[in-house]
């Protein structure tokens, strides 16, 4: 089971699974997902502040994990082919989503830190990140794959994913490689 907890207004995501142990272990796994495990006994909302205390700990682990693994940030391609890679990619995908009776989302793009995109279901709006100029097109064609799912899909819950699945079998891998790439 996936879970969030909001620390700072930084969001994070852990994978929660019920197993035998004492109280509750927590470790940050190589792919830098969370993975809590607790016994049956102890409530969600014990394990959401369990987490929330070691909240520091999560995210200082995280980037130095990443610090660790670090990739080289080197532009994909010029600024002209990647705006035509964005504008083509987006129509593709709204091709692809015109079965789901959505009306075309306004692509925004602009800078941002810590995403690549976000998707404003109510406004009809999709921004994507420049840094995604760092990314590679099977990257680029994820990251808009799953904001219009988003379109359908307002969260991250398994629904969701089935809906990316059908267009990225392998997002997984995908987004693993993408969790790697440090922006700062
Ligand atoms: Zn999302």
């Amino acid at each position: 089971m996936i879970r969030e907890v909001e620390y700072n207004g930084t969001i994070i995501k852990y994978e929660l699974e019920r197993k035998k142990v004492k109280n509750i272990n927590l470790r940050i796994k190589p792919d830098l997902t969370v993975a809590v495990s607790a016994n049956r006994r102890v409530s969600m909302k014990y394990i959401d502040s369990f987490v929330l205390k070691k909240a520091d700990f999560i995210l200082k682990a995280i980037e130095s994990f990443k610090k660790a693994d670090k990739i080289e940030l080197k532009p994909n391609f010029s600024e002209e082919d990647f705006l035509k890679l964005i504008n083509y990619e987006f129509d593709r995908t709204y091709n692809l989503f015109l079965k789901y009776n959505i009306s075309k989302p306004i692509l925004k793009l602009r800078k941002m830190k810590s995403r690549w995109g976000s998707c404003n279901f109510v406004k009809g709006i999709i921004t994507l990140s420049y840094n995604l100029i760092y990314c590679t097109e099977e990257q680029i064609r994820y990251v808009i794959i799953h904001e219009f799912s988003h379109l359908l899909v307002h969260n991250h819950s398994e629904d969701f994913y089935n809906i990316v699945k059908i267009y990225v079998p392998d997002y997984k891998r995908i987004r693993k490689e993408m969790n790697k790439i440090n922006l700062r």
